[in-house]
């Protein structure tokens, strides 16, 4: 083991806020100036760590399970930031308008179909209707279509399909959801690795 140059307490860099109020204190700052608690514990490699911290930056040690690293954890995620509230209020309202129009245009696109060009009636449901034929007059002639190019369609699907497969496999056997023959692989690795150890000395 290789010895860490000692220092008691972590470095101070800008501010932190206090785990349990959340008051912006100092980044060294052993107390919180509002609530009193105490910023900093020993750790068992005897360095002191941000009672907040869930592993010692030090010596890695597991604080995950400590009451304070839980308190902490909880008022950050239950914590309601107005901004983001408002942000997500306007991207909703953003998309909604967005939806709307699509589905306007749809409809008068449709209802057009039906009256072959001619000028649309001002009754919203009147257009719903004239759009339904025009959807009914488009399925079908895409329906002729489909039949007609049936086999490009099944080759289509098929190499979509294969592919999605292999991209989804990839994906999870990088992330190690799934192991593609990860035993003889890894083995092989730690042998080399061995070996490789052996030979530079
Ligand atoms: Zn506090
Ligand atoms: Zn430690």
């Amino acid at each position: 083991m290789e010895e860490q140059p000692s220092e008691n307490s972590p470095p101070p860099a800008g501010s932190k806020p206090c785990y349990r109020c959340g008051t912006e204190l100092p980044a060294d700052a052993e107390l919180c100036s509002r609530c009193g608690r105490t910023q900093f514990r020993t750790c068992y490699c005897g360095k002191e760590i941000p009672v907040d911290a869930p592993t010692c930056p030090h010596c890695g040690a597991d604080w995950s399970g400590s009451r304070r690293v839980h308190k902490s954890r909880r008022r950050r995620s239950g914590k309601v930031r107005p901004q983001e509230v408002v942000k997500s209020a306007a991207i909703g309202a953003g998309a909604a308008i967005g939806i709307a129009g699509l589905l306007t245009i749809l409809l008068r696109y449709f209802a057009t179909i039906a009256t072959g060009g001619a000028k649309l009636p001002p009754d919203v449901f009147a257009q719903l209707g004239l759009a339904r034929q025009g959807l009914g007059i488009v399925a079908a002639g895409w329906s002729e279509w489909f039949v007609a190019y049936r086999l490009s369609f099944l080759f289509i699907g098929a190499v979509l399909v294969i592919g999605g497969v292999i991209g989804v496999s990839t994906y999870l056997a990088n992330k190690g959801l799934i192991k593609l023959g990860s035993a003889s692989r890894s083995s092989g690795h730690r042998h080399s690795g061995r070996r490789r150890r052996s030979t530079s000395k």
